[in-house]
């Protein structure tokens, strides 16, 4: 076998998956050469061996077949019977050996080709050895030995042979082993032979140390047996490390070869493999795992000067997030947060921002808000709390937007929207934040949920309870409402009380009751804190007229059924002009909602406004200043001073002097149905002076007025989510009074009025003369006057004036809404629109109305009412629009109509540019048109927003105005003409 050109193919043992065969092209020189312990031929002196007897065998000096002088020993004792001739070698030690091959060469005599030697002559000689721990002296005693083998030869030589240079040298190798001694001895025993022992070499074999796979393995001798294998552990070499539960080993095989490599090392974080070592990565590189095999150049954003590095550091102002891995850049908490705009509904703020410019090379980037509360002079705030609600959180928004509720009302609120990323909490410097102030609007009051019973009697029951944690303002009054709890038919009775405790009397005694509670301010109702079950004492004597269960009107006589009646009938008819600390009254089957009643089915009018309008003392009552001029007289504001109250500012409609009965009577029918209704998005009745002059309706003040002029003139102002957050409220509002059956007639953006908190109110209430007042109302053919830009089909038709007409109304007021207060259908007659309309013709979306909005609108403008949405479906829609805003976003320009039929107003019927600017009361721009070529209609069609902003229109009323007269006209150009007009 070569040995140094050795190519074995080899499976590691332990994978079960086998790999790439290893190939050991490497291996160092002299790998498989044998430790040598003896080699005859190599001793130049004589070798002094002991020979018994003497004339045995014979140290005799000779040349090998290379010519190089040789000590050999020789015996040739043929002729003697009984030969028995020792030979016996110096001590050798072994070493660490276990297995030691003995290579023998010698020449014999071919006993054949000796005349006369018959029965004398042999072929053969004995082999033996002894072990011992040192030498032994000179002696030779045979029995002491141990025979290895008898040796024959392959090849013997006769006389003739002699007398050629080349001999006929045999080679036998004999192996000894286990030895446990420290050395041995070898003895040759000839009996007769003629032999020449021209070497003896003795020796053991080794695997040579390696480095493999980085793992260095030390010089292994091999095992004892032939087919043992030795394991040895290989150890990494420097900078390196052994790979998880693969810690190297090879095997030395009894040929000294090294066999079966398993496992390996790997070089250290920080260090890469170069040929059989580990060198540690350059400056600027890093490596950051004994798992990679490169080292690799820094990140982004990071560096460093030293050799052996795992990681990079980050430049200053960078920084790397704890589960940031060394190969990403280093980055730096975001900018601010852009664009923050809020939304305010009495207590709940809505917040709504676009992401900061600067995400700080990160995409974990998330928001934070942080709440402070603001005493008013001077400012000092204070963080707001845990009773502030976050809705989807606090902290961690991935989305930009942010709901915050249970604020407290009227305060001032500071909120700070902050970008976070995974590195913001690592830097030190400043942080960026977008904030805004707010005061928030009235609130109904929280929860009442500690509720004590006082004293429980047979028929009554003594209860106190806490103001709520939140009043949010001056609590008049707290509602009771109880009921059997095992009644089948669940009727709710109340009791309203002006302090914190109540005695409920007329009660069935052994009977569970369940009782909640609610507080009242001028928000309107809180809502009812948890149940309270109690149970009355036991009768004693009982009567059967003295409850009210029905069934005990099975079991009682006619005459007691009559004075129940009786009774319930007096009770009922006081169910809402009876005042006092502890007013009771009940309602037959519990309703939900209270129904409208119209103060025309009262004889006397008069008794209808003092039975839904509370009479005020007009001492109570401060006039500021005229704010505005009604059908009946002007309207004013000032301010409202109730005994025991907080003055507040109110709005103070007067009637003229010199009026009509008529005239007066119709002036408070507003407020007796005003007067009915409870609801923040309602405008509220505070009361009515009829008892002194002037006559006065007084109602909560509404800072910004009416909110088509309000609009107007905060054109482009609000975000969609704003615009959005009116209308909502708006849609309560109606919500709130069809449920009570209340049909408005006259709903349009005019009719509603807006408070300092941006809140919408719907307001303009009255029978038929609210239309004879409004200025848009016009005379039909089926009588009586309408809004017909806001009318339903089927109302100015028929006059069939429902719910799902003002449904229609709304969708109008929608439209105004979105488009900043322009007018519906433009500048086209009454007439026109009308037509328009029955022919399926609907109003386009205003510039930047999101589609969904559009679509809403499209539905309130049903032709067949019952496929119009409800009040309250709408409401549902436009909460989910608030709650997820990006169904609200809408790129610019993307809001053509999708209902463009037939009837259009025909912008294409215009001549020229000059006659549509003046149609649309633009014509001031004629010169700005002209100057930038827009000559043809055609090509005012194709104008985009940027188009009509590089003409010099600089106001973004006229700019929508404009542009959503061009989308008109292009979707008319489409649908009429099949023009395709490319944007
Ligand atoms: P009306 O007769 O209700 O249409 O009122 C005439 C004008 O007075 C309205 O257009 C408003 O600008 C103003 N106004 C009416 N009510 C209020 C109010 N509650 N708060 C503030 N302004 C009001």
């Amino acid at each position: 076998m070569s040995i140094c050109a050795i190519d074995i193919d080899m499976w590691p043992v332990t994978n079960t998956q086998p790999r790439a065969p290893v190939r050991f092209n490497h291996l160092p020189l002299g790998f498989l050469s044998p430790v040598i312990l003896l080699d005859s031929k190599a001793q130049q002196t004589e070798l002094e061996w002991i020979s018994y007897p003497p004339n045995g065998w014979e140290e005799i000096s000779g040349l090998d077949e290379n010519y190089t002088p040789i000590r050999t020993y020789q015996v040739c004792q043929v002729m003697e019977p009984n030969q028995n001739n020792w030979l016996r070698t110096n001590w050798i030690e072994k070493g660490d050996a276990q297995r030691i091959f003995v290579e023998l060469k010698f020449t014999l005599r071919d006993c054949n080709s000796l005349p006369g030697v018959v029965g004398t002559c042999k072929e053969t000689f004995n082999l033996y050895y002894q072990e011992t721990d040192s030498e032994v002296g000179r002696s030779l005693r045979e029995n002491q030995y141990v025979k290895i083998d008898t040796i024959a030869a392959d090849e013997s030589f006769t006389q003739g042979d002699l007398g050629e240079r080349k001999m006929k040298l045999n080679t036998e190798v004999r192996i000894i082993g286990p030895l446990s001694r420290r050395g041995f001895y070898l003895a040759f025993q000839d009996v007769g032979a003629c032999i020449a022992l021209v070497s003896v070499k003795v020796y053991y074999k080794k695997c040579w140390s390696i480095i493999e796979n980085l793992a260095t393995f030390p010089d292994t001798v091999t095992g004892s047996e032939f087919s043992s294998l030795v394991e040895v552990e290989g150890m990494c070499v420097s900078d390196a490390e052994e790979e998880a539960d693969n810690s190297p080993k090879m095997h030395c095989s009894a040929e000294g070869e090294w066999l079966v490599p398993i496992g390996k090392c790997i070089c250290k974080a920080g260090f890469h493999q170069k040929g059989d070592a580990c060198e540690p990565c350059g400056r600027g590189f890093y490596k950051s795992s004994s798992q990679d095999l490169q080292c690799s150049r820094c990140p982004a954003h990071s560096f460093n000067d030293r050799e052996g590095s795992w990681r990079c550091d980050c430049e200053d102002g960078y920084y790397r997030a704890l589960s940031d891995p060394p190969s990403v850049a280093c980055t730096r908490p975001p900018s601010a947060p852009q664009n923050l705009v809020y939304n305010i509904n009495q207590t709940t703020v809505s917040l709504e921002w676009s992401p900061p410019a600067d995400t700080g090379g990160r995409n974990d980037v998330s928001y934070r808000v942080i709440c402070r509360r603001c005493s008013w002079e001077p400012e000092e705030c204070v963080p707001c709390g845990p009773n502030v609600g976050y809705s989807p959180a606090q902290s961690g928004l991935v989305d930009t937007y942010v709901t915050i509720m249970d604020l407290l009302a009227h305060a001032n609120y500071t909120f700070e929207v902050e970008a976070v990323n995974g590195v913001s909490d690592l830097s030190r410097t400043q942080r960026l934040f977008a904030a805004v102030s707010i005061a928030t609007g009235q609130a109904a009051p929280s929860q009442v949920s500690e509720v004590i019973k006082e004293k429980v009697q047979q028929r009554s029951i003594q209860l106190s309870w806490q103001e709520p944690h939140q009043p949010n303002g001056v609590i008049t009054e707290y509602e009771i409402k109880y009921y059997e709890k095992d009644q089948k038919d669940r009727i709710y009775s109340t009791v309203r009380s002006k302090s914190t405790s109540a005695t409920v009397n007329n009660l069935k005694p052994s009977t569970a009751y369940v009782f909640q509670i609610r507080a009242f301010t001028e928000a309107g109702y809180g809502t009812y804190g948890p149940r309270l079950e109690i149970t009355t004492k036991e009768e004693v004597h009982s009567s059967c007229c003295s409850a009210w269960i029905p069934k005990r009107l099975v079991t009682c006589g006619i005459s007691c059924r009559i004075k129940i009646l009786v009774i319930e009938a007096f009770y009922f008819s006081h169910t809402i002009n009876q005042e006092g600390d502890e007013e009771l009254y009940f309602q037959f089957k519990f309703p939900g909602t209270k129904t409208y009643i119209d103060p025309e089915t009262y004889e006397d009018p008069n008794r209808a406004v003092h039975q839904f309008a509370k009479e005020l003392d007009a001492s109570c009552i401060k006039i500021e200043r005229v704010i505005g001029a009604g059908e009946f007289g002007e309207v004013c504001s000032g301010r409202l001073k109730l005994p025991g109250k907080r003055d507040v500012s109110v709005a103070i409609k007067t009637l003229k002097v010199g009026y009509t009965e008529k005239q007066r009577r119709e002036f408070l029918c507003e407020a007796s149905i005003m007067g009915q209704f409870d609801h923040p998005n309602v405008v509220h009745l505070e009361g009515v002076v009829t008892r002194g002059k002037p006559v006065m309706i007084v109602i909560e003040y509404m800072e910004n007025g009416s909110l088509d002029a309000f609009l107007r003139k905060h054109d482009g102002q609000f975000t969609v989510i704003q615009l959005v957050g009116m209308l909502r409220g708006i849609a309560a509002g109606m919500r709130y009074l069809s449920d009570m059956g209340y049909v408005h007639r006259d709903l349009a953006a005019r009719n509603i009025l807006v408070n300092s908190n941006l809140v919408c109110k719907v307001s303009d209430f009255g029978l038929s003369r609210v239309i004879d007042d409004d200025p848009e109302a016009v005379y039909t053919t089926t009588g009586g006057k309408i809004p017909v830009r806001w009318t339903a089909p089927e109302a100015i038709q028929y006059r069939k004036f429902t719910s799902a007409s003002d449904v229609w109304s709304y969708g109008i007021v929608m439209w105004e809404v979105m488009s900043y207060g322009e007018r519906p259908y433009w500048d086209m007659s009454n007439q026109d629109v009308i037509k328009a309309i029955e022919e399926g013709y609907r109003l386009p979306a205003p510039m930047d109305c999101p589609p969904g909005l559009h679509q809403l609108m499209l539905d309130c403008w049903q032709k067949d009412r019952a496929e119009r949405p409800k009040f309250d479906q709408i409401v549902g829609i436009l909460d989910k629009m608030i709650r997820n805003p990006n169904t609200l976003k809408t790129p610019v320009g993307t809001c053509t109509s999708p209902l463009l039929d037939q009837s259009t107003p025909d912008f294409t019927a215009f001549r020229s540019v000059g006659e549509w600017l003046e149609a649309i009361k633009m014509e001031r721009y004629r010169d700005n048109f002209t100057a930038a070529g827009y000559s043809s209609l055609e090509s005012v069609a194709r104008m985009s927003i940027e188009d009509v902003m590089s003409l010099g229109i600089t106001l973004v009323g006229h700019q929508k105005k404009i542009m959503s007269s061009i989308q008109t006209m292009r979707a008319q150009m489409l649908h009429l003409h099949g023009t395709g007009v490319q944007v």
